[in-house]
């Protein structure tokens, strides 16, 4: 095979102002390097910290040394299938986090990312277990020399020995919370933690993190506080499950702060960075991306992108007060031109900012919001890549077109989004866009059906919404008004019980 060397002559702006590593081959993916290209017209560029370069390099260089197939990560897989936790010698140097995610691909990537940051911080090796089967296929490797999917049971190098990590929930018994309960693991009066034997002997090898927020309780919230995060520390493996952005959540650990704080001095642009780091489509998808965009948006002066999704149970009914709520969200806000007063420049003309020749990117499930809008703004600058109907799970194919989607739209000048989507926050966080933010009617309230007034609001920030935050004040002792503790964590616009960083 043709060797895939790492290009000589890469530019600042390839490598995204250093945020990746040079060491990767091109050919393999295409993507790391090209994505720069895709996305040099925003106005805003956000640019990353040096503080942030400095702990990625080390980040890398950690998952090389403890990956798979490595004499450390071998030693760890001995530990874990012995089911003693003390730490021994041969396993000290390299701790892990196995990420499970889980729902659609907007909310495994935002999953993925958090899960990422909290491995950085805690300096573990992060492994994502394939839930769906597909992460391998659809994106390309984020560590040099190594690989972040975790081994199957039964690779050679050393298989992951605890079965069925999908099955792990609420009821398992090393979760945290359970593991609190049973008083496996305490923490003290003055909040020093500790495991509850004096020898090890009944010291899991492991700590399961239930965050999933449709039934996680008080005790396994507790991962939000300080003492319980020194507990965490000593255990060797750690496994998480989640499907929402929780980085907002590690910001209001008082112990991870400082550091989140010189990583991320914007604070706001931490999933941006993390997420255009992290997440890079293999060969297949970013072909598709690239030939869409090639095809129809590349020659306009100005992108826009409207994503909607509809939360109903039956996707395939179209909804006419969704409809109206995309009309009057880009008539309000004039980010539509109609055709006839369209002014047709001159191609080469085109580096005019005041260029209006405008290209409509819709994206959605259903193929009638994207007619009717074609209707209205004519058909040759309206288009959609593709209508799945609904929501396939497994499907690698179907996963490629909505990964090739977000990042189409994250592609845009301009983004209106549909509120409570992942789907959306992915896009407007790769692309570094403010979006306008359609408010979204819940699944649980499928009869409502108005048009919410204003039908769209500006986002505060280019951040996904973290969902699913502990209200709990661990020193306090009591819930507290999450958005009012820091400055710049505050109520998403579109989630009333959720907290973005803005
Ligand atoms: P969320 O449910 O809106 O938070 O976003 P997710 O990405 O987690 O789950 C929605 C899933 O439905 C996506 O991953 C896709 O599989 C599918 N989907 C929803 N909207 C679209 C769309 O506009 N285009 C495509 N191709 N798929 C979509």
């Amino acid at each position: 095979p043709v060797q895939d060397v790492p290009p000589t002559n890469l530019t600042a702006e390839q490598l995204l102002d250093g945020l990746l590593t040079a060491e990767f081959g091109s050919r393999s993916c295409r993507s790391r390097y090209e994505f720069a290209s895709y996305h040099q017209n925003k106005k805003k560029k956000h640019t990353p910290s040096p503080y942030l370069l400095a702990k990625l390099r080390r980040h890398e260089a950690l998952q090389k040394r403890c990956g798979p197939g490595t004499a450390p990560y071998r030693a760890a897989i001995r530990q874990l299938k012995s089911g003693n936790g003390a730490i021994t010698a041969g396993t000290e140097d390299c701790r892990y986090l196995v990420s499970i995610s889980y729902r659609g691909l907007g909310n495994r990537m935002v999953a993925t990312a958090s899960a990422f940051v909290y491995a950085v911080l805690t300096e573990r090796a992060l492994l994502v277990h394939q839930y769906s089967h597909d992460v391998g296929a659809l994106f390309c490797e984020p560590f040099p020399g190594t690989t972040w999917l975790l081994p199957s049971s039964g690779w050679l190098g050393g298989g992951f020995p605890l079965a069925n990590l999908r099955g792990y929930g609420h009821g398992s018994k090393e979760s945290l919370g359970n593991m609190l309960k049973a008083d496996v693991l305490s923490v003290g009066p003055h909040g020093n933690a500790s495991w509850s034997d004096s020898d090890g002997r009944r010291r899991p090898p492991y700590v399961y993190l239930h965050l999933d927020s449709s039934d996680f309780d008080f005790h396994d919230k507790l991962f939000y506080c300080d003492e319980h995060q020194r507990l965490l520390r000593g255990a060797p493996w750690l496994l998480m499950r989640t499907d929402s952005y929780l980085v907002p959540g590690l910001f209001l650990l008082p112990s991870f702060q400082d550091e989140l704080a010189r990583m991320f001095p914007d604070k706001d642009t931490a999933f941006h960075h993390i997420g255009r780091y992290l997440f890079h489509p293999a060969n297949d998808v970013w072909r598709a991306v690239t030939g869409y965009y090639r095809d129809h948006l590349a020659g306009a002066g100005q992108r826009v992108g409207i994503q909607i999704r509809v939360f109903r149970p039956k996707q395939q009914k179209p909804l006419q007060h969704v409809l109206d709520q995309v009309l009057s969200c880009v008539r309000r806000e004039k980010l539509l031109h109609l055709p006839e007063t369209e002014t047709t420049i001159s191609s080469s003309s085109k580096t005019s900012n005041a260029s209006v020749d405008q290209a409509v990117l819709v994206t959605s499930l259903s193929s009638w919001y994207y007619e009717r809008i074609r209707d209205e703004y004519g058909d040759s600058r309206v288009h959609q890549p593709s209508h799945e109907g609904r929501q396939k799970w497994g499907d690698a194919s179907h996963d490629g077109r909505a990964l090739s989607e977000m990042y189409l739209l994250s592609t845009c000048d301009v983004l209106v989004t549909t509120g409570i989507s992942t789907f959306g926050y992915v896009a407007q966080g790769l692309g570094g866009i403010r979006p306008w933010i359609m408010p979204a009617i819940p699944m649980w309230e499928p009869d409502r059906d108005e048009v919410p007034d204003p039908p769209c609001v500006r986002a505060m920030s280019v951040e996904p919404c973290f969902h699913s935050p502990s209200y709990y004040d661990c020193a306090a002792r009591k819930d507290v008004d999450v958005g009012k503790v820091l400055p710049y964590i505050r109520v998403c616009e579109d989630v009333s019980w959720g907290i973005k960083i803005t």
